[in-house]
């Protein structure tokens, strides 16, 4: 017997109809290309989506068109999200800082026909349009009065191209499933893969993101999604927004310390989402200039591992609650979040932040388990750790174009490539990136929680870990550094510090300092560059004992192939 409710298939443009109705007057405030502030609403969001979106229809595009987007966070990249997918085609949004190689590829794999492209980033589409072969239409995100000389062919203004329409067009009328925004991973290895979501899942991820176990907002708080639009849906922000109610402030392409603060400030924000590079910059500013927070009450943080001294100092100096999350492309992307539950209201603070430290709990949407290489489970006692798998209606079951072919086990779930603990409670520990994880003699060693520990070093500005070749051991952990402005330190340093907060056998054979460290396109290190760097380096631990053991490794024979929290 079925139910007898309504059928009421969800897609997103519901979620867009839903705040021009219910709270039409809460704003988005947008930081433009030349610096600007500019502010809207939802209401007018609607409106002029609704006319963009029947513009593009005149102009051919129809449901399944791939619609390419590259831009910053602000409100005419959300005008053509939702103009988009109103009407069923797929936005696809690219992300500017990947190599040209790459965005060539891309586009020519997604098809698109239609282009969105930000001031910021024509001269990069300049410089490979004869090599994209689909695009029939580039429409520059700006006035008539900012359009910029161009080679691009086939161009227009995008306030030309919304005049052209009348917001007669239908949207919705199609079924949940249907696609609604494609995402490459940023593909570390091999060619990048298109992850397609579905109205129903971006739907779903949205109303699970509003959740008090999630980011639990209302139309109280204002928002500074500085996670971009092109890194998966900005963490489903600009669905939970239109949603809930929730007020907007979106950076543009102004992330450094200064321009984040002026904007939490000056717009009073109460919530924020960044990966951890952001907010060290932010948090180097604060210190610099003394300004304080008073209106922010949640930072999430993911995309990386959060820092220990990010989490401590936001909460001591700031009063600001960092909430750490964890997901990835292939998951819309929240797949887990970490709040203090009630059976942990007990603890002291610093038990509760190494709860809060570890990536956190699943919200309904997804399920979550940990296996070893023959795809056994392994138990959840916190210790145990082995391969991250993920299932739910918020995952993907294959990559656009069939790339990879069948991605899911005999049972549905999908290998995330991280390692991971996961304890009674249920929250998750990323220990590595499974080929980031150092092997050494058969042990592993995790490079998250080595960099962790050093960054606590109070030189540290940022640090990176990554295996180095060992005759004896196959691999040993090289700690790099960079160090903070003003600031010195000696490798001998940073090994008496890590002395003790680290078990013996994971002590860095090396600790080398450097300039910079190498981000890939989503802002977070990239080991693969870091690996490419030192190809050749030897460690002194090779040249000194010819491949005896290094030192500081006598009890791991003893140990079994275990993470424990900084070796504890
Ligand atoms: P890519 O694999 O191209 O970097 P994503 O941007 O989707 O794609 O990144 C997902 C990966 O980022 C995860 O699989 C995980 O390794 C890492 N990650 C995300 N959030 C966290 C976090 N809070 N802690 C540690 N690692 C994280």
């Amino acid at each position: 017997m079925q139910g007898l409710m309504q059928d009421w298939q969800l897609t997103t443009d519901r979620i867009l109809r839903h705040a021009k109705i219910n709270h039409p007057n809460r704003t988005i405030v947008s930081r433009q290309v030349d610096g600007s502030i500019t502010r809207t609403t939802y209401g007018e969001v609607y409106d002029r989506a609704r006319r963009l979106s029947s513009a593009l229809v005149a102009r051919g595009m129809k449901l399944g068109d791939r619609i390419g987007t590259m831009a910053w966070n602000n409100a005419r990249h959300m005008e053509a999200w939702y103009a988009i997918m109103g009407v069923g085609a797929i936005c696809h949004t690219l992300n500017p800082r990947l190599h040209p190689d790459q965005l060539k590829y891309i586009a020519n794999h997604a098809g698109d026909s239609i282009f969105f492209v930000d001031l910021s980033f024509v001269s990069q589409l300049e410089a490979v349009q004869d090599e994209l072969t689909t695009i029939g239409l580039y429409v520059i995100m700006c006035g008539p009065d900012e359009m910029p000389e161009t080679t691009l062919k086939n161009v227009i203004c995008f306030e030309t191209l919304l005049e052209e329409g009348d917001g007669d067009v239908v949207w919705g009328d199609f079924d949940e499933n249907t696609a609604c925004g494609l995402c490459y991973t940023s593909g570390t290895t091999g060619n990048p893969k298109g992850v397609l979501y579905s109205h129903r899942s971006n739907t779903l991820m949205g109303m699970t993101a509003g959740l008090p176990g999630c980011m639990g907002v209302d139309g109280n708080d204002t928002c500074l999604m500085v996670v971009p639009m092109f890194h998966a849906n900005a963490w489903a922000i600009t669905f939970t927004a239109p949603m809930t109610g929730m007020n907007l402030v979106m950076p543009g392409p102004m992330m450094d310390g200064a321009s984040i603060y002026q904007l939490l400030d000056e717009e009073k924000c109460t919530l924020s989402a960044a990966v951890p590079t952001v907010w060290l910059m932010l948090l180097n500013y604060l210190e610099e200039s003394g300004h304080k927070l008073p209106h922010l009450r949640e930072v999430v943080i993911g995309g990386s591992a959060c820092p220990r001294a990010i989490m401590e100092t936001f909460d001591k100096k700031y009063g600001v609650t960092v909430i750490h999350a964890w997901g990835m492309t292939e998951t819309s992307p929240l797949g887990t979040m970490s709040r203090i539950e009630p059976e942990l209201a007990d603890l002291d603070y610093d038990q509760q932040l190494s709860v809060r430290l570890k990536q956190g709990k699943t919200p309904f949407v997804i399920e979550m388990r940990i296996v070893d290489d023959e795809g056994k489970e392994l138990p959840r006692d916190g210790i145990a750790f082995g391969n991250l798998m993920v299932r739910g209606p918020i995952v993907s079951r294959g990559y656009f174009g069939g790339e990879d072919g069948d991605i899911l086990d005999a049972d549905g779930w999908f290998d995330t490539g991280d390692v991971a603990t996961i304890d009674p409670l249920g929250y998750m520990q990323i220990t590595d990136r499974s080929k980031d994880v150092i092997k050494s003699g058969g042990e592993w060693i995790s490079s998250i929680d080595l960099e962790n520990a050093a960054l606590d070093h109070p030189a540290a500005a940022e640090c990176a870990v990554i295996g180095m070749p060992h005759p004896k051991w196959d691999e040993r952990p090289l700690l790099i550094v960079v160090l903070k402005e003003g600031m010195s330190a000696t490798a001998e340093d940073f090994k008496e510090f890590l002395t003790g907060k680290i078990a013996k056998w994971w002590m860095p054979d090396d600790v080398v300092f450097v300039d910079d460290i190498p981000h890939g396109p989503t802002g977070k290190i990239s080991k693969l560059d870091l690996r490419k760097r030192f190809e050749g380096y030897v460690l002194p631990t090779v040249k000194n004992t010819g491949g005896k053991k290094p030192a500081g490794s006598k009890e791991k024979k003893k140990k079994k192939k275990r993470f424990s929290l900084f070796g504890k």
